[in-house]
């Protein structure tokens, strides 16, 4: 069974009353909720827990984190962040949904400033599956609508992706490449960014389906052991 952790950078009772009236359960518990029902071992983690809830125990039993900031990275640890990239590197998956685009390990991990435009008006948006053949974009139609979102626009400031998967277009004449995917090291990254946390984005079932594919997808075919290297003693820091 796939083991998946959703950290949210909130607790439920300390969300937004705009989150709330939203996602009365959490945010982070709405995503993990519709990952239960697909029978994936799912868990949350939330910031303020022990190593920003991510400790080497709570990685070493994932296979897939999921990844939901908006207004805390900067209280994200340099540890945590090390610990991160470190897992993904050997094996681990990652997603990154929605302004987790700013989060301290996808920039890590893209190495680029992930800057992009945006305008909160909730205009429509169109998803269109431009790799359909691609494992996230399997059982989908050609494109589906999301009524209300927040626009994140091009330029956006990311490497060129190993596998773009969809292109957003927003009622104001906007793009986005909102479904990207690399490989860094063992480990699968997406980032997907439908989710602004006003809008019921989460509660739609295509939205739901391309978070589901992009878990399967993103679970490891082989993890690797702590990295080292032999001919270089202490070169490289190492975890337990
Ligand atoms: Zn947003």
């Amino acid at each position: 069974m796939v083991k998946v952790t959703v950290w949210h950078e909130t607790v439920p009772a300390e969300e937004s009353e705009g989150v709330r009236k939203v996602y009365p359960e959490g945010l982070g518990a709405a995503v993990a909720a519709f990952l239960k029902v697909e029978n994936f071992q799912t868990r949350c983690a939330y910031l303020g827990e022990k190593d920003d809830g991510l400790p080497e125990e709570v990685l070493r039993d994932t296979d897939a984190l999921i990844w939901w900031g908006h207004g805390k990275h900067h209280l994200v640890s340099d540890e945590t962040v090390k610990r991160v990239v470190e897992y993904v590197n050997r094996g681990m998956g990652a997603i990154f949904l929605h302004s987790a685009h700013l989060a301290k390990p996808f920039k890590a991990l893209l190495g680029t400033s992930c800057t992009l435009q945006w305008r909160e008006a909730g205009e429509r948006e169109i998803v269109w599956a431009v790799n359909p053949a691609h494992p996230i974009a399997a059982g989908l139609d050609a494109h589906f609508t999301i009524e209300h979102e927040e626009m994140y626009g091009e330029p956006f400031d990311i490497p060129e992706p190993d596998e773009l998967v969809f292109i957003g277009w927003f009622k104001g004449g906007n793009v986005f490449r909102c479904g990207a995917a690399y490989r860094r090291g063992r480990g699968k990254v997406f980032y997907f960014q439908p989710g602004h946390e006003t809008y019921p984005v989460y509660r739609q079932k295509e939205v739901r389906h391309v978070i589901c594919n992009a878990v399967r997808w993103a679970a490891p075919v082989s993890v690797a052991a702590p990295l080292t290297c032999p001919h270089a003693k202490n070169s490289i820091e190492t975890l337990t």
